[in-house]
């Protein structure tokens, strides 16, 4: 074999002389990098290590030619599709490949190494070492230096591999831009090794011991024995343990966490924890509640609002242990945590853990799935857990843990009722009984919100007198009415343009805006009751460069006691805590409660339930009032019991008896073309794939069909839906069907795209 080798190495020195640096290698001895980048190709790529100082000898001892995916003791075949060892994309010069021949730390698993991609460099992520290639000796390329930077543990890759295969991506396209952009960046530097330089002077606890920091740390309340018993549960399980958290808001299912967290660090120095959330602007509220209740220990945030360098610094105190406890959005589930002990997801229920665009995962399901690779304890808190979780719990597979009562005495229940809109026809968007309610909170000098769930003046703008409606010229949708900045904007596409003048097809002056949004609201509010203070929150008040703060100060004037009436769209339905809010006013339920989607009515349930949420919050009588044409429908029914077991049981029934989620397993098929027959073409031709295949026996495939919003931003999109009763099957059905797809290549269409357990269907 070495012999071989020998003799393979000189003959190709005699046909390449250019290569005569390769002798500075140990002769015979040729070593081969397999490298992950983030590109969709099924297996990773090999390289050659030229250097004497990447070389082999230290090489040799970490991994004698075995493959990273053997060593960590799983299944050869990596990441989607079934596809042969793949070279680099195609030879090209590379002046500089010799010169940035790297010095500096060897190439080592798990280390971010920049390598050629095509006519691109890359930094890939090392996943294997090997004596020999596959790929043509000719073909082979040259690894190039190793980035200054981490070096990710197998465990790591492994979670990222599981994800890659689970929702059948590339491993890289998974691994790599789990990594902070900065990391990732192919840096500047064309000789020694390369820097991604990260400040890293952030603060880290490292110096003081678990009992300093215990007797330091400013103490929580007094636990009640339902957040004890939970607090017990969490911390005395051994190994993989998932629990549900299930209580409403204000029930101390914080502090639970906090209790938990503080339990496990105490257990042992290193420890870390971490504590997701759905969204950047809940983690400066709670992360000032970490800071306070453990000062001595070093608590980072990982979400996407951090300025490039922040977010690397915090992920590397992360990686190197500095940091215990780690606050992040879904991004922060592919943290680099050497000793993770403990993972809480809270609102888990939140579709911002789902991503969008990239790799469509659930950094819910993923930390789950990540407590079980590192057998331990995984908890997700919610007042209106998502039906799949609720399921997962009754079936015991999730140990249910309820907070039953509100945990600060003064809070109270708020009175849930609707009115009919059939009766009480709505003036200006707000119906007689809402109006009275909300003369009688200003009268007691009390707060209400008002919660419509659109932004703008109206959603659309019409033409009395010829029936034009602003359509989006993008989308299948309408631009909304905006008279805030005097626009009509697509909240699909963004498309806007200023308002016309006139109609644009007859020339008429009075356009009108049809239906309600925030501005319309707030400006009806306005006139209704002058002496009002008014306040509005919604995105487009949130965007450009002050709106952060403008947010904020708005939040801090409703806090302070200087707004009476609070419009708002969903961001003001988390996370605060208005003490003096007595009544809710709810708009626009009825789109939520007649839309298509089988999720809608869970949705709306989870906004109404965090709605309410936000009155009494100081122990007064509060009241919640939904305008609604429907007020029979069983969700408000429930609703006023502050039911969410009945609700979540009646629609555990309805799924089940009409075969939808959790009790079949979904992955769906996109198809974008610039018109509806081509992209619809395309997944007929895919789901005729499956006449050569066996797997499809024990999979459902439904027609291809336009997509709810079939048209956006110009393109035309389809859907297929793929149903299984048995994930399993799910999976063994596309990893043979997928590769086919891509053989078929984007004949025809802009591009296609597989969503595992997709959200909206
Ligand atoms: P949730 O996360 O379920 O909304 P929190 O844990 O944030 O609830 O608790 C709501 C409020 O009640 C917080 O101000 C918290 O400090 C307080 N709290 C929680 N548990 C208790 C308790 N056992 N005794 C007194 N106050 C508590
Ligand atoms: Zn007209
Ligand atoms: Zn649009």
């Amino acid at each position: 074999m070495e012999l071989r080798e020998d003799v393979s190495n000189i003959s190709r020195l005699v046909r390449n002389p250019d290569a005569l640096h390769e002798t500075a290698a140990l002769p015979g001895m040729k070593n081969i990098a397999q490298v992950i980048v983030d590109v969709p190709i099924a297996q990773p790529l090999d390289y050659r290590i030229l250097d004497k100082r990447q070389g082999p000898a230290e090489i040799e001892l970490l991994a004698p030619s075995e493959s990273f995916a053997s060593q960590i003791g799983t299944r050869a075949g990596t990441g989607a599709g079934t596809g042969t060892r793949a070279g680099p994309v195609e030879k090209v010069t590379e002046p500089d490949e010799a010169n940035t021949t790297p010095a500096g730390p060897p190439v080592e698993l798990g280390s971010l190494c920049v390598v050629p991609v095509g006519k691109r460099r890359q930094v890939g992520i090392v996943v294997g070492i090997a004596r020999q290639s596959l790929v043509e000796d000719s073909r082979l390329r040259t690894i190039g230096a190793r980035v200054r930077g981490p070096t990710l543990s197998g465990g790591w890759l492994e979670l990222c591999r599981f994800a890659a295969e689970y929702y059948h991506f590339s491993w890289g396209e998974v691994a790599l831009p789990a990594l902070p952009p900065l990391l990732r960046r192919v840096p500047a530097a064309r000789r020694g090794r390369a820097q991604n330089s990260v400040e890293e002077d952030a603060p880290d606890g490292s110096g003081a011991t678990s009992a300093a920091r215990a007797a330091t740390a400013a103490p929580g309340p007094a636990l009640r024995t339902e957040q004890l018993a939970a607090i017990d549960a969490i911390t005395g399980s051994n190994g993989f343990a998932p629990f549900l958290l299930f209580g409403i808001t204000g029930s101390g299912k914080t502090e639970v966490y906090l209790g938990a967290i503080e339990r496990v660090l105490l257990r042992s120095d290193q420890a870390q924890a971490l504590l997701l959330v759905p969204e950047i602007n809940l983690t400066p509220q709670l992360q000032a509640r970490l800071c306070a209740r453990f000062p001595l220990y070093g608590i980072v945030s990982l979400h996407s609002g951090l300025a490039p360098r922040e977010r690397a610094a915090a992920w590397m105190q992360a990686h190197e242990g500095r940091a215990q406890i780690i606050l992040g959005t879904r991004t922060a589930v592919f943290a680099s945590l050497p000793r993770l002990r403990l993972i809480v997801v809270d609102e888990e229920h939140d579709s911002s853990f789902k991503s969008h665009g990239g790799v469509p995962y659930s950094a819910r399901d993923l930390a789950v799935k990540r407590a079980q690779l590192e057998a331990i304890p995984v908890v997700l808190g919610s007042a209106t857990p998502s039906l799949e979780s609720w399921y997962q719990a009754q079936c015991g597979r999730y140990r249910l843990l309820a907070l039953a009562q509100r945990a600060s005495a003064r809070g109270a229940d708020p009175v849930i009722k609707t009115i009919d809109l059939h009766r009480y026809p709505a003036d200006q968007g707000l119906a007689a009984p809402l109006r009275a309610a909300l003369d009688e909170t200003l009268a007691r000098g009390e707060q209400a919100l008002i919660f419509i769930n659109r932004r703008g003046f109206a959603p659309v703008l019409r033409c009395p007198a010829c029936e034009w409606l602003s359509k989006c010229p993008r989308c299948d949708t309408y631009a909304a009415y905006h008279k805030v900045g005097a626009s009509l904007r697509c909240h699909h596409c963004g498309w806007s343009r200023r308002v016309p003048a006139a109609c644009p097809d007859c020339g008429n002056q009075d356009l009108q805006g049809v239906g309600q949004g925030t501005q319309r609201v707030e400006e009806a509010v306005r006139r209704s009751w002058p002496q009002a203070r008014v306040a509005r929150i919604d995105r487009d008040n949130a965007q450009g460069v002050r709106g952060a703060s403008r947010t904020s100060a708005a939040f801090d004037a409703v806090h302070a006691g200087d707004v009476d009436i609070l419009v708002g769209t969903q961001m003001i339905t988390k996370g605060h805590d208005f003490q003096r809010v007595s009544t809710v006013g709810v708009l626009n339920a009825d789109a939520q409660l007649v839309a298509a989607d089988f999720r809608a009515p869970e949705r709306l349930f989870a906004v109404l339930m965090q709605v309410a949420g936000r009155a009494g919050r100081a122990g007064q009588a509060s009241r919640v009032l939904i305008q609604t044409r429907y007020p029979q429908h069983p969700l408000f029914a429930a609703l006023a019991r502050h039911s969410f077991g009945e609700f979540a049981q009646e629609q555990v029934e309805e799924r089940r008896a009409a075969r939808m989620p959790p009790f079949v397993h979904h992955a769906l098929l996109t198809s974008a073309a610039r018109t509806m027959e081509p992209a619809l073409d395309f997944l007929r031709r895919c789901a005729a794939l499956r006449e050569h295949l066996d797997e499809a026996r024990a999979v459902t495939l439904y027609d291809a069909v336009p997509m709810p919003l079939a048209r956006l931003a110009s393109e035309s999109r389809g859907q297929l839906l793929v149903e299984a009763v048995r994930r399993a099957d799910l999976h063994a059905f596309l990893d043979a069907w997928l590769p086919r797809l891509r053989a078929l290549g984007n004949r025809g269409i802009l591009r296609w795209n597989i969503e595992v357990d997709p959200q909206a269907i």
